[in-house]
């Protein structure tokens, strides 16, 4: 993050390196304008304004950004990626590269508590209930379920998980 504007000329201004991201903040958090990551020159505006259309979950907490869902560029280099807590982590290439942050897995006994033996819940949900990031406890639930210890399944397009007892 390279800094907060209340325009987007500025934030493009503000941008040097791939990666490189700026916050339009005016009264409330209105987008966040990006160098494309993967170095191909285009600028990206990721709008977090839900009165001005599809709008991402934005969170600033642990040690950087976090963009909910991921971003996908369906034009020009088509990249496809997903921010969490200042990492980028490729959908579909480079992904020998992809790093995710450090896991606590102290994490897992919270994301299992607002687990439902019934009722399927999603990631998202899930994050709320415990105010969380999304990512994270993404991450957590697809642990517990590989452990035996939860299932998911997809529902509409989206993984959706409930508890084992
Ligand atoms: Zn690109």
């Amino acid at each position: 993050m390279v800094g907060d504007v209340e325009y987007r000329d500025q934030a493009e201004a503000n941008l040097g390196q791939p990666g490189d991201a700026s916050l339009i903040l005016r009264g409330r958090p209105r987008a966040i304008v990006m160098a494309c990551p993967d170095g191909c020159g285009e600028t990206l505006v990721v709008n977090l304004d839900g009165r001005a259309g599809k709008a991402w979950r934005f969170d600033m907490r642990r040690g950087g950004l976090t963009l909910f869902p991921s971003v996908w560029r369906e034009g020009g280099c088509g990249s496809h990626f997903i921010v969490w807590r200042g990492h980028i982590l490729w959908c579909g290439r480079f992904e020998r590269d992809n790093l995710e942050p450090d896991y606590d897995e102290a994490i897992e006994q919270f994301v299992f508590g607002a687990m439902d033996v019934e009722k399927p819940r999603d990631a998202a949900q899930l994050a709320d209930a415990i105010d969380e990031l999304i990512w994270d406890v993404n991450r957590a639930a697809n642990r517990l379920v590989r452990r035996g210890a939860a299932k998911s399944w997809k529902v509409e397009g989206r993984w959706v998980f409930t508890r084992l007892a």
